[in-house]
């Protein structure tokens, strides 16, 4: 077990300041370098989208640092999805079979300041306006700049890189031998749009719902804010190229106003300033980052996005982060030196990363397509019942990636692919459940796949 020594954590972003309360708990010495000015002091610039899904990895991270309360007034319950279609009623599909399923929307950066005063508060240091402009993997170096320009060298004996998708320390460590990194972009990008409060101070939608307007190609979601809005983001492809439409066309004035108001026409009434919005609002970019291994001996490690960064479809970059949290600290428990932590933190992460960022592409097309087809309303009606049924056995793979922490990304992959193909297979020549003999679907799925593993961690 460790309980001390000296860590540098590099960005205190969601995954470094968890992972500082959790190491600063232990008694570990932790020092935070961030690049960003205090974000408490309302200084931060525009970070990544505005509000996330968290899910049941993210809360045990939470739970983890013994903060699984501390942002309740920041959360909004989403059991399901409500689909805008372009004309007609809308329609509001359950997440789960099971009640107590719920996915959250939370504020960014709420969340993120709550972390930085609750790692203050467990005694690590941040360093604010430190931003790491290189690193020597040889020697531990990192030169930083601050915001006014002035340079400084700092040893880190130990690193942890939680620096983002665009990992600096990721970049350094490419140019070492053995090392493999590739990022990828999607050639889909995303704009978010505000949708404010109504004039009562109320939701504008219904409160508790992930909205999506799909449509094939592209899609908008909105997550809703405690305050009665919602931020809304429209994900589509960047140009031609990779796909129609794309943002590319939006070339003369008000055109992007005229694709919002005949794609998503319940949206304009509820948003005055939309054409500013569309006009000011930067394009995101997307993509998927992947490299083996995270880390060089007992010295540098990488975790969160700067190792395993993927498209947000599936809403799980932070929850998968927090799971590498509570993993890389259960390992601190089970061993005595850093550099066996760091070699099996890299070894079991690596398969659970891979299989996240393949669902997270998959449910790209499941949210803006599928969700439409008839047929996934009976799969997944049929799943329900088989879950209620044998919870040990099946549980639907969107379930068993958002509500069960205790089963591991790699293995709701696996199952899933079972899984998707047995529901293929019972649904062919069924219009309703009633048609379809759940007890041969039960010892089908006896026959087909074991009991599903759960982690001990
Ligand atoms: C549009 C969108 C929607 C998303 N929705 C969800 C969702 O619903 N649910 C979900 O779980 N995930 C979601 N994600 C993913 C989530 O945002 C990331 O997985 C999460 O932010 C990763 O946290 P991180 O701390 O590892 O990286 P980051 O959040 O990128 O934090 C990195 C930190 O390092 C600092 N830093 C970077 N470079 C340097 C440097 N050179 N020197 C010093 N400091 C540096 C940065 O300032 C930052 O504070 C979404 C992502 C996007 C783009």
């Amino acid at each position: 077990m460790i309980r001390e020594g000296r860590i540098t954590i590099l960005g205190a972003g969601l995954t470094g300041a968890l992972l500082a309360v959790l190491l600063a708990r232990r008694g570990i010495e932790v020092t935070v370098l961030e690049r960003q000015t205090d974000p408490r002091r309302g200084t931060v610039t525009a970070g990544r989208s505005i509000n996330l899904a968290m899910a049941a990895r993210g809360m045990r991270g939470l739970k983890r640092a013994g903060l699984e309360h501390a942002i309740d007034d920041l959360l909004c319950p989403m059991p399901g999805r409500m689909l805008h279609p372009i004309a007609g009623d809308l329609e509001f599909q359950r997440y789960s079979g099971n009640e107590d399923d719920i996915n959250y929307s939370v504020s960014r950066a709420g969340l993120n300041n709550r972390l930085i005063d609750a790692a203050e508060r467990a005694g690590a240091t941040i360093h604010f306006g430190a931003r790491c402009e290189r690193f020597d993997p040889a020697t531990g170096t990192l030169h930083l700049v601050n915001p006014d320009g002035g340079e400084a060298t700092y040893q880190a004996e130990r690193l942890i890189a939680a620096d983002g998708a665009g990992s600096p320390t990721r970049r350094a460590l490419a140019k070492q031998p053995g090392f493999e990194t590739s990022e990828q972009l999607l050639g889909h990008r995303y704009q978010e749009i505000d949708i404010p409060a109504a004039a009562n101070g109320g939701y504008a939608m219904a409160a508790e719902a992930l909205h999506i307007w799909p449509r094939g190609g592209y899609m908008l979601i909105a997550l809703p804010n405690p305050g009665g809005d919602f931020t809304a983001t429209l994900f589509m492809a960047e140009d031609e190229a990779a796909g129609t439409p794309s943002f590319s066309a939006w070339r003369t004035p008000g055109a992007a106003a005229a694709f919002v108001a005949e794609q998503f026409p319940d949206v304009p009434p509820l948003v005055p300033d939309l054409a500013d919005q569309l006009d000011a609002h930067p394009l995101g970019i997307l993509g998927n980052v992947r490299c083996e291994p995270w880390h060089i001996e007992d010295r540098v490690l990488l975790i969160g996005d700067a190792a395993h960064a993927i498209v947000p479809f599936h809403g799980q970059g932070m929850n998968a982060a927090f799971e590498d949290c509570v993993v890389l600290d259960s390992l601190l428990d089970a061993h005595d030196d850093w550099g066996s932590v760091f070699r099996e933190f890299s070894a079991v992460r690596l398969a659970d990363a891979d299989a996240i960022a393949t669902m997270a592409m998959e449910n790209y097309v499941e949210m803006r397509d599928t969700v439409r087809d008839p047929r996934f309303q009976l799969k997944k009606a049929l799943a329900f019942a088989l879950e209620q049924r044998a919870p040990e056995h099946f549980i639907p793979r969107y379930s068993m990636v958002m509500f069960h922490a205790d089963i591991g990304y790699a293995t709701a992959l696996e199952r899933g692919r079972v899984q998707a193909a047995l529901l293929e297979r019972w649904t062919e020549t069924a219009d309703s459940l009633d048609e379809i003999d759940l007890d041969h679907c039960l010892a089908e799925l006896g026959e087909a796949l074991a009991p599903i593993p759960r982690a001990s961690v």
